[in-house]
């Protein structure tokens, strides 16, 4: 059984913020990327209790967030962009995807520092269903016929992964405090403070119901693989963006749209055109 672990840091037990913890510059930086690696090592021991043989971890965080030493020593690491960026090196000699330390998509009520890609983006949809960064790369798996096993992170981003995958074993580790109430028209800058609070469990408990949730997700995949559904859209795809304000990308256009007639994922490696 050979899986695929994508990370994020936003949805790590104890990362409390954006600015303070999870760009290079953030004076816990180096605090939030333990965090998440002990979080990847306890999904990780999930899956081979059970059943998994084989596991690639990916580095989701845009400038990469895994501690290199203290990962399972058991995994590859796929860190930076692949040519082409999507699937992330991906292919369909895996039998399963995984999520942990993710964050639900840009707009969801109660989730913990929502975003898409970046706070510039107010929304992204694929063929009209609004995707965050889970659901991009999930329609990619699903065109390998991959199927979404895991998800772990906060609590609105395992929502968004039962709604877009039924089946999938979610566990959540912190729960958002803010609701979306007057920030539809709000900056990149004001949306990017403004989904900050939530109630976090301690790591120690967040990793111990990481690995319960992963052992099963695996034991699932091997025993009962149709249990896992995938949202499906048809072709021909088109993946449109809608940006906020930014104070500091004032050039951004209000919308970006990339197609394919074919293929998902090469719409999502396609270039992207002002109409
Ligand atoms: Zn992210």
């Amino acid at each position: 059984m050979k899986l695929m672990l994508v990370t994020d840091l936003e949805g790590v037990a104890g990362v409390l913020d954006f600015a303070n913890w999870c760009s290079i510059d953030s004076r816990y930086y180096d605090k939030a990327k333990k965090l998440l690696t002990l979080e990847t090592n306890a999904v990780i021991e999930g899956f081979f209790a059970g059943g998994a043989t084989e596991i690639r971890v990916v580095d989701g965080h845009g400038p990469g967030a895994l501690d290199p030493e203290l990962l399972d020593e058991r995994v590859e690491l796929q860190r930076g962009a692949a040519t082409p960026v999507w699937p992330f090196t991906l292919d369909d000699s895996f039998d399963g995807i995984g999520w942990v330390g993710q964050h639900a998509m840009s707009r969801t009520p109660y989730s913990h520092i929502s975003h898409t890609g970046t706070f510039d983006v107010f929304e992204a949809t694929a063929n009209g269903i609004p995707v965050g960064e889970f659901g991009e790369f999930a329609l990619c798996a699903a065109e390998l016929k991959v199927p979404v096993i895991f998800a772990g992170g906060e609590e609105a981003f395992t929502r968004e992964a039962e709604n877009f995958a039924p089946g999938v074993v979610t566990v959540s580790v912190k729960r958002g405090c803010n609701s979306e109430e007057g920030l539809d028209d709000v900056s990149s800058e004001v949306y990017s403070r403004s989904k900050l609070s939530a109630i976090h469990l301690s790591p120690a408990l967040a990793r111990k119901k990481l690995f319960e949730g992963a052992r099963k997700a695996a034991e699932k995949l091997a025993s009962a693989p149709e249990s896992f559904k995938m949202t499906a859209i048809e072709t021909p795809f088109e993946i449109i963006t809608r940006f906020r304000k930014s104070e500091k990308n004032p050039q951004l256009p209000g919308v970006l749209y990339r197609r394919h007639e074919t293929s998902f994922i090469a719409a999502m490696n396609a270039p992207s055109t002002l109409e």
